[in-house]
């Protein structure tokens, strides 16, 4: 069956026909995968399609790296589920230690939305507060306590948040503009006697990318302490993708509770919690905040995350990660920039193009962009073979697997869909 085919049968299958609502997004129908090498994805209808997406970020040696593959080959041979601890796990607890600055322990647990929920749970337990402040277009999974004002499919859909959130608990999560000082301070002084953490997306990866200005991560870390409240970094994104310390080692900002995902899988499900050791002991057992999962550190993927950052620890990564993205944006600014107007935000190896504004400094200049362009950008882009995401509110990223020929062939197409894109 072609795509079409597929697509026709999951409608009937699935909400949407899909079982994460961004992959509905593209048009007309979504494209079917066959297989995946390097920075290609072949689709069942034939197609070979360079990926600027690598499933949302995971995927920085791009797909099937061979040490990777290795490793969890190997480990097939010794079982997959143990349910009981495994050594895989100690050894990349450590490795993610030796990295982030404001890390002493670690909770695994199975997606970015579980840390996150594991993170607030943790916050709230410790400090015994209950509020939170968010920032407007920051997403952090699908959790109920932060699907307010939230980035990501929920900006692309255009939903305020998601029903069947109990207004009681929405009202706990103050959500101020990113990069705004002066409201997060007055918001949080506000609620002082309630506020259990400030989380935030250090750089914001779920409304295109959005950087931090100055000393705003540094202000968060001040205000934090000022009001006694936990300061929290979602590093989902930029855990390993910036850096081998991810945002907090960048900008030199340590916060209370880091939560990881994505990259830190290898490319299969992870999520994790780690931070101070004080507040860590406060989840089960040693503590009274619950956590638990039936595949809570998994062996193949505690296995796939370790060679993945053993790869990450040589330069090669980084420096070709990096400069595909350099190159690529270099390519935007002459093609499409210069005809449409509009700032690219770029970070390491990830990056985002919002046409026809100035700058982009939070969520609602994100929303003043022309994000249909980039919609009609990304359709154009993959009939000529090269797959960004369908939405303006994700970022571009590159991988160790985007070598300078396929950043070439990137370049080319770009120049030809400028002549074209309307
Ligand atoms: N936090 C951030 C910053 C994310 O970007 C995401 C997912 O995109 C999540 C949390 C949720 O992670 P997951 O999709 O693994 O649940």
């Amino acid at each position: 069956m072609n795509s079409k085919e597929l697509f026709e049968k999951a409608k009937e299958l699935f909400p949407g026909g899909v079982n994460s609502p961004i992959r509905a997004a593209v048009k007309p129908y979504p494209f079917y995968v066959k297989k995946a090498e390097g920075a290609i994805l072949t689709t069942v209808d034939g197609d070979e399609l360079i990926d600027y997406v690598l499933a949302y970020g995971p995927l920085i040696l791009g797909h099937q790296h061979p040490r990777v593959k290795e490793a969890v080959e190997e480990q097939l041979e010794l079982g997959w589920l143990y349910g009981t601890p495994y050594e895989a796990e100690i050894k990349l607890a450590e490795k993610i230690i030796s990295h982030f600055p404001s890390i002493d322990m670690v909770r695994f647990v199975n997606s970015g939305t579980e840390a996150t929920v594991t993170a607030i749970r943790l916050a709230r337990g410790y400090t015994k507060r209950k509020k939170i402040i968010k920032f407007d277009g920051c997403y952090h999974g699908s959790n109920d306590s932060l699907l307010v004002k939230a980035g990501s499919a929920v900006s692309h859909y255009g939903v305020p948040g998601s029903a069947g959130i109990p207004e009681e608990l929405s009202r706990l999560t103050l959500v101020v503009p990113f990069n705004d000082v002066e409201t997060t301070e007055k918001v949080a002084k506000e609620n002082q006697d309630d506020l259990a953490a400030i989380i935030v997306e250090p750089v914001m990866g779920n409304a295109g990318v959005i950087l931090p200005k100055d000393n705003f991560l540094k202000e968060l870390r001040r205000i934090a302490d000022d009001v006694g409240a936990l300061l929290i970094f979602d590093e989902v994104i930029t855990g390993y993708r910036l850096g081998l310390g991810g945002a907090q080692a960048r900008y030199n900002v340590i916060p209370d509770i880091t939560t990881l995902g994505k990259i830190i899988g290898g490319g299969f499900p992870v999520g994790a919690v780690g931070g101070k050791k004080e507040i860590m002991e406060y989840l089960a057992p040693s503590g009274p905040v619950f956590n638990a999962g039936t595949f809570n550190a998994h062996p193949v993927t505690m296995i796939a995350g370790l060679a993945t950052i053993s790869e990450l620890e040589r330069d090669y990564v980084y420096e070709t990660a990096n400069s595909a993205a350099h190159a690529v944006v270099k390519a935007i600014e002459q093609e499409l920039v210069s005809k449409f107007g509009g700032v690219v935000n770029h970070i390491a190896s990830m990056f985002q193009w919002f046409p026809k504004v100035e700058k982009v400094e939070n969520y609602s200049d994100a929303q003043k962009a022309d994000r249909a362009l980039i919609e009609r950008l990304h359709t154009e882009l993959l009939k000529r073979g090269v797959f960004i995401a369908p939405s303006m509110f994700e970022a571009w990223f590159t991988s160790a697997a985007h070598a300078s020929d396929i950043v070439e062939r990137t370049i080319d197409v770009i120049s030809e869909v400028a002549k074209v894109l309307q």
